[in-house]
């Protein structure tokens, strides 16, 4: 018998699941909330300041056949993430995939780096993705997965000014590990996944500064958003069921 041809089904792989994305307007969240949809998942995500990318996006997964809702709510304000959440299962129903990708890179010098930049970092880059975690798992299917969008950073930061960013992507690492632990027992895997150089609005790949980034990497280029999308979508997907407390580096060797 042909096992492979047998087993072959035109099944997407996230059919009749939901998701649920932090800052997808833009850059990786954007392509993660494309990859999901495409995949199958039916879609919510957040957004802050971009409410026209936002529905643009939502409107462009929908004419795909797809189903997105774009939902204001800045992750650093718990009320409003609960609010979102909220919303999101009342439209699709329990949530299956919970992905905190909303992020922000504030740079300097700890000599003058400010205290308000400082907390900034950690509210939306560790405190929002604690935050929606905590939120989505009343409304969460055991078995789901929890999908942290870190940085290669959390592991290497090789020019002056990132302290407070690679300090709050480290404490992703963390996070993922003792999350991983409570959540074992109802089948939900938590992993981070840790991009490097990626060309968003964030990090783009024509500036000077990513440029100057291609010559600590052992492809010399940056990852077009889709590329990290895609390992968030196998972590979400039925392959990687025992896959849970992992820091997962997709940096073209930046880290190697
Ligand atoms: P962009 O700046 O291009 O996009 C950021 C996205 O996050 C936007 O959709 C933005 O929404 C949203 N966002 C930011 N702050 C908030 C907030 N407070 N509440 C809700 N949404 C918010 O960044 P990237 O796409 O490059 O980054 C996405 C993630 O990937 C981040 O966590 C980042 O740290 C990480 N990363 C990026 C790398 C890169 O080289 N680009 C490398 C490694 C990690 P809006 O515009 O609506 O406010």
């Amino acid at each position: 018998m042909n096992t492979l041809s047998s087993s072959t089904s035109t099944a997407l792989p996230l059919a009749g699941k939901t998701a649920f994305v932090t800052g997808g307007s833009r850059g990786i969240g954007a392509a993660i909330v494309r990859r999901l949809a495409r995949d199958g998942a039916a879609v919510a995500f957040t957004y802050r300041g971009s409410p026209e990318q936002a529905q643009a996006l939502a409107k462009a997964v929908d004419a795909e056949g797809g189903r997105a809702l774009a939902l204001a709510a800045d992750a650093a304000d718990p009320a409003a993430v609960r609010r979102a959440l909220a919303m999101a299962t009342d439209a699709h129903g329990p949530i299956d995939i919970l992905v905190n990708n909303a992020g922000v890179l504030l740079l300097g010098s700890v000599e003058t780096f400010t205290l308000e930049d400082f907390d900034r970092t950690w509210d939306v880059n560790v405190r929002a993705v604690f935050v929606a975690s905590q939120a989505a798992l009343p409304r969460m299917n055991d078995g789901g997965r929890i999908v942290n969008i870190g940085s290669v950073n959390g592991d290497r930061m090789p020019f002056p000014g990132g302290a407070a960013y690679a300090m709050s992507k480290s404490a992703l690492q963390g996070l993922v590990r003792g999350m991983a632990r409570d959540l074992g027992p109802r089948r939900i895997t938590v992993n981070n996944v840790q991009p490097g150089p990626t060309d968003t609005d964030m990090n783009p790949e024509k500036a000077d500064f990513g440029k100057s980034l291609h010559d600590l990497m052992a492809l010399q280029r940056h990852a077009h958003p889709d590329e990290i999308a895609g390992m968030v979508a196998y972590l979400a997907g039925p392959d990687a069921g025992f896959v849970t407390g992992a820091n997962l580096t997709i940096d073209g060797g930046f880290g190697a």
